[in-house]
């Protein structure tokens, strides 16, 4: 891996206050250096957090993306609920779309194959997210798994160019347990050569996410098929979301 052009995107999930959002200009800072020009950082906080974010952010490369929206692209009578018109109209570049956490809620493929083109109409860079639970993993499923996420998720369209994908195992996130490299790596190259037949272009980029944590990214960062990483508790404090970074790129 060269660890150029790596992506990290922190996913903020249901934390955070308008307070939490002063925490970042340290990342803010760190951002600035030569050794960081290829690098992409993008903050993911709860809907609420978003405007006052991407002002937070403005002047900076930090890029700043919602965690989901609701599928219908247009407006409408659907209380609580936010589009993705909405999304890039507070400055959004990026959206996270299929994460387990929404998936376990009840979120199908075809929901998501719905939201990911409305994010797509809006010009958003779309993160999209797979992966498969533990029970699938023990069944041997991962592969079945994950060829039909993508192929159900990304369901008539062939420009793939705004998306990036994340595999995420549903085992990985929030336990402190991550694959094995070698697993982990043929996961990827699993996921980029569907994406190559679908993509006629190039590769895609993927991401890895599950427990990623300064403690273990040295041996991730290793993994040459990786082109970043979706962080979800570790990057709620800087000094951690930091510490990633800098042994990733180190
Ligand atoms: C996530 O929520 O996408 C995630 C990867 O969480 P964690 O890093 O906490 O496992």
């Amino acid at each position: 891996m060269t660890n150029n052009n790596m992506y990290f995107v922190a996913n903020w999930k249901m934390y955070g206050n308008l307070s939490s959002i002063n925490s970042i200009k340290s990342v803010k800072i760190f951002n600035q250096s030569k050794k960081l020009k290829n690098i992409k950082i993008i903050y993911c906080p709860p809907f609420t957090l978003l405007r006052p974010l991407v002002k937070k952010l403005k002047n900076s490369k930090i890029s700043v993306g919602a965690q989901n929206c609701h599928h219908n692209s247009d407006f409408g009578p659907f209380t609580g609920s936010v589009n993705a018109k909405m999304v890039k109209s507070v400055g959004c570049k990026y959206i996270i779309l299929g994460h387990s956490e929404n998936r376990h809620n009840g979120e199908t493929d075809k929901i998501i194959n719905l939201k990911i083109k409305s994010a797509l109409k809006e010009n958003l860079k779309v993160i999209f997210c797979i992966g498969e639970t533990l029970k699938e993993k023990r069944n041997r499923k991962t592969r079945i798994i994950l060829r039909k996420q993508i192929m159900s998720g990304l369901k008539n369209m062939t420009k793939l160019n705004n998306i990036i994908i994340a595999y995420e195992p549903v085992w990985s996130i929030g336990s402190g347990k991550i694959p094995k490299s070698k697993e982990l790596n043929k996961a990827i190259e699993y996921i980029k050569s569907l994406t190559i037949k679908k993509n006629k272009l190039k590769n895609n980029k993927v991401l890895y996410g599950g427990s990623v944590n300064p403690k273990n990214i040295k041996n991730l960062s290793k993994i040459g098929s990786i082109d970043g990483f979706l962080i979800g508790g570790a990057s709620q404090k800087s000094k951690n979301f930091i510490d990633i970074i800098k042994k990733t790129i180190n």
